[in-house]
Parts: structure tokens; sequence; C-alpha cells
């Protein structure tokens, strides 16, 4: 439709001939049912009975998730309102690490509240003001709700766990994996914070999820350039290179005139002697590990396979900076550099083989805390799940142990949030007021799907955990095994960060606000 106006009776084109108008209602219904039907997509995800979802591309690849931020960016939204729920779920991830399905459920129920607010004539600023001023008073809620208790290790392991339940990692496993979560945050932990950079996550298939671990250091994919190196050394002097251990593929290519066979003896001396020097000045530098970002010809393998020296060649750049900044050791551009000085040193450095792959684990380096979370599972689509849930459970620990906030789970503190919000909404005059309550109304899909996940009937539940939270201050749904009970979430150790929930509340009102003040979309062809 080609928008145009009049001036001195001439019309003027301002918009191209191919670009879609829509306007008023029409623009707002179409963006908040987009919007809706993304954060509706995610729901049945929710919780520790949530379901999983199995996303197929294009190409066939398939990923079986139980995350919503993963779900989301899988799905290849295209519709403009729809993906701002999509940026609701990434920026949930990228701040707090969890609540991703959380923030784009609230944000999707937010939108279909300002749908019937919208109806009933309620003017857009209006819903924009109710749902800030209800905003603030679900903050001051959650506030309210967090612990009182010091955040120690076992509160930790709780948030560990309760991130993870329902995250293809089975009842058990969810405990175990829990431990090693906060192990790792206590390794990383610093006077100056929690240094969640210096954990790495690494998969390996092949046994079961139960045969997870801590290691101290990192992991590389990489295996010794001969069999008669030996797998393990420790108190190892480390050299990296960015070296080709082999007569430099320049001279492969040069043609030789050979006359006779002395000069052909002569020429494959010469090669031999040059071998042998690279072999000789590695073996002479002290260094017991090399690894090189460059090839090494097997004749100088083998000399320093007799020198008892471990090599790994054809090292990726990022492996290469990774076992640089583990290790304290420089990286050597030519053998001529080769020095002690720029050395590093680790306590142990081994490889094993599983199944098809070999790795070589790096322990105790000496110049940085490093520790990797060795991920194992039976399937490549297991492990890829456990490693986001794993990622997941290191952020909200990381998280919880830096604000030293935690908020009961399990639907309790958005019962909270609701309350208080509809106590206060009594105070709050005119219209504004119906806002205000749509706010609380949406909050309560939290319960309300975790209800309907464990297949309860969520208006029972909901009535039910309103009159505990209003005797007892805390309850939630909560999912323990095979038993489901309302009951302070505290005492069963479901508990999220206070930070997961604040952010939830924020972005998914920032994302709804956005999209319902829109009332002109203006499409290019
Ligand atoms: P999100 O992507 O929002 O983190 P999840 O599927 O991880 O979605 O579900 C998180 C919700 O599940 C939180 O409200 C959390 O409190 C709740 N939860 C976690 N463990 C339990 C449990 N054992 N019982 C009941 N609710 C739980
Ligand atoms: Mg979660």
């Amino acid at each position: 439709m080609a928008q145009q106006r009049r001036m001195g009776g001439q019309p003027m084109f301002i918009m191209s001939e191919d670009s879609q108008r829509t306007q008023g209602r029409d623009a707002q219904s179409s963006n908040i049912m987009a919007g809706k039907a993304v954060a509706e997509s995610v729901r049945t995800t929710l919780g520790p009975r949530g379901m999983d979802k199995m996303l197929v591309d294009s190409g066939g690849d398939v990923v079986i998730t139980n995350d919503g931020a993963t779900i989301l960016n899988e799905m290849d939204i295209e519709h403009p309102a729809a993906q701002m729920i999509v940026e609701v779920a990434d920026s949930q991830e990228e701040e707090v690490g969890d609540g991703t399905t959380t923030a784009a459920v609230l944000a999707g129920n937010l939108l279909g509240e300002a749908e019937d607010l919208i109806e009933q004539d309620v003017h857009a600023t209006t819903i924009v003001e109710g749902y800030h001023e209800a905003s603030e008073i679900a903050l001051e809620a959650i506030a309210e709700q967090v612990n009182e208790a010091d955040v120690d290790d076992e509160i930790l392991r709780q948030v560990a766990e309760s991130s993870m339940t329902g995250k293809g990692t089975g009842g058990l496993t969810a405990e175990s994996l829990a431990e090693t979560v906060v192990e790792a945050i206590r390794h990383v932990d610093t006077d100056e914070g929690v240094a969640r950079d210096n954990i790495t996550v690494h998969t390996q298939v092949g046994a079961s999820s139960n045969a997870t671990e801590l290691v101290p250091g990192i992991i590389v994919d990489e295996d010794p350039v001969h069999d008669g190196m030996p797998s393990e050394v420790e108190d190892a002097s480390i050299a990296i290179l960015d070296v080709e251990l082999g007569v430099r593929t320049g001279d492969v290519d040069a043609e030789y005139a050979i006359d006779s066979i002395d000069q052909l003896n002569a020429a494959i001396d010469a090669e031999e002697g040059e071998l042998e020097g690279y072999a000789q000045t590695v073996a002479e530098s002290g260094a017991d590990v090399v690894f090189t970002t460059e090839d090494v010809n097997d004749r100088v393998a083998n000399s320093l396979a007799n020198e008892g020296i471990l090599v790994f060649e054809g090292l990726g750049d990022s492996d290469a900076r990774q076992v640089a900044s583990a290790t304290g050791a420089r990286r050597i551009g030519d053998l001529e550099d080769l020095e002690e000085a720029d050395f590093g040193s680790a306590d142990r450095i081994h490889t094993q083989t599983f199944g098809d792959d070999d790795l070589a684990f790096v322990e105790g380096g000496a110049a940085a805390e490093t520790v990797t979370v060795f991920v194992r599972g039976g399937t490549e689509h297991i492990v890829d799940e456990l490693e986001r849930a794993i990622g997941d459970a290191l952020d909200v620990v990381a998280t919880a142990l830096e604000s030293g906030e935690v908020v009961p789970g399990a639907g309790a503190t958005e019962i909270a949030i609701a309350d208080k919000i509809r106590e206060e909404a009594a105070g709050i005059e005119g219209r504004k007021q119906l806002a205000v309550t749509a706010f609380a109304d949406a909050v309560d899909i939290v319960p309300r799907t975790l209800a309907a996940n464990t297949g309860r009937d969520p208006i029972d539940v909901l009535v039910d955990l309103r009159a505990a939270h209003e005797s007892e201050g805390r309850a939630g749904l909560i999912t323990k095994g095979d038993e489901v009970t309302i009951d302070d979430p505290f005492e069963y150790g479901v508990v999220d960060p206070a930070d997961v929930k604040r952010e939830a509340v924020e972005s998914a009102t920032e994302a709804a606000t956005m999209i319902a003040r829109i009332d002109d979309v203006i499409a290019a062809e």
C-alpha cells in the first residue's frame, strides 16, 4: 500500500509502494498474538516435569532440549514481535544463565493480559504505566522472599540441583552433578568474585552421566604423535611451538639437480641432519612435553619418543591459547628462540583414549586456576543437553554465591509476587489499577504451569498455594521423585537465585510493554 500526502495538490509518496503497513488495533493484536504464540511454545517445558522438545533443522540435524533459550533460538522465528520474546530469553541467558522459559512465558502472559485490557478500552499508555508500577512491587516482593540464612555449600548445591532437575539428567544424577558444579565454582571463587570464565565444560560420549567429573585443569582433543611416547608426565615442563618440526614445505617442492649417487646421498644426509638437529634442539631444551600448532616429521617424532618426550602436533589456535594460559607457557615462533624461560609447567599431563577419541589432560597448570567439568553421557544428544544444563547450573551457582541471595522456587516466589501486587493494587486509582492487577494475573502463569506440567489442576493448585502462602508465608508446588506436595520449598531445597527472578520480571516487563506500545507496523517488502 503506497502512502501518500498531498502538497499543493500534488501527491507525494513517502514510502515505497511495496511496503506493508498495519495500524492501530490490528497492529497491536497481530504483534501480541505473535508474541503470545512464541511464549506458549515453550510453556510445556517449564519445571521438573517439563517435557523436552525435538527440533529438526532443514539439514536434518536434531537437537533435543528442555532449555527455553535453546528452543527459541533453534525455532528460526521471523516475526519481529515474536523475535522480541526470543530476545527476552537471550538476555535472561546472558545476564543470569537460567530462567529463560520463565521469562518468555511471563512475557507472553503479560501480552495476553494486555490484549484483554485493550479490549476493555484501557489505553496502551495506561497498561505500560501499570505494568511498570507492578514490576516495582514485584521486585519488592522478591526482596521479601530472600533467604535469611547464609548461602553455604549446601544451599549452592540446592541451587544447582533445582536448575538441573528435569533436564534429562534423571533424579539421582542431578544430585551428584550438583556436587560437581559447586566444587567447580568453589575452585574459581576468589577475593575478586567468581572467575566463571576459568571453568570450561568438555563433553565426551560413551559412559553414564554419573561418570561426569571435575578435572583440575584443561582437556584438549589430542593424541601423542608417536606410540612410543609416555602417556603420563609428572611435573611437566611445557613448550608451545608455532614451528613445523620437519623439512619445510618450501624445500620439498624445490628441484634438486642431482648428477650422481653421491650428491643424492649428500642431499639425504643433509635432510636427515636437519631433522636430527630439530629433535636435538628440543631434547636439549629441557622440555618434557611439547605442543605444536604445526606438524612433526615422523623421524623427529621417533627421536623425541626415544628421548621420552611427549609431543602433540597440529594443535588448534584456541587450544594452544588455552594450554598457554593454563600453564604459563609463552608460544615460540622459531626453534632458535627455544628457551626454558618461555616454558610453562603443570603437575601432570596424561593421555587417555575414549572410544575413537584421544584426549590429553593438562592438570595443575602453574598459571591459572582453570578447571574442566568433564561431562560424560551415553549419546551425543544426552551430553549436549547435559552440557547446557551444567552450563546453566554453573551460572546460577555463581550468581547465587556472588549475591548471597536465593528465593524459594516451585512457584512460591511468584505466588508471593502476585499476592503483594494485588494487595497494593487496591490503593491505585483508576484504570491503572486494572493493569496492575492484570500483571499479578500474568505472574500466576508460573505456578499454574508447574501444576499443569505435573498433571494437576491449575486452578485447584493456585487456590491451595494461596491459602498456604497466607498461613505459612512460603508455599510452592514441590516435586521430589514421584511425590508432588504443597509446602515450603526451602525445606525441600528447591531454591532459585533472587537475581534470576528479578531479571525475569524486568526483561519480560520490558518486552511486553514495548510490544504493547506499538500501534503502527511499517514493513519494507
Ligand atoms: P527455566 O528455563 O525458567 O529455568 P525450568 O524448566 O528450569 O525453566 O524450570 C524452572 C522452574 O522450576 C523454577 O520455577 C524452579 O523453582 C522450578 N523447580 C525446580 N526444581 C523444582 C522442584 N523440585 N519442584 C518444583 N519446582 C521446581
Ligand atoms: Mg532452569
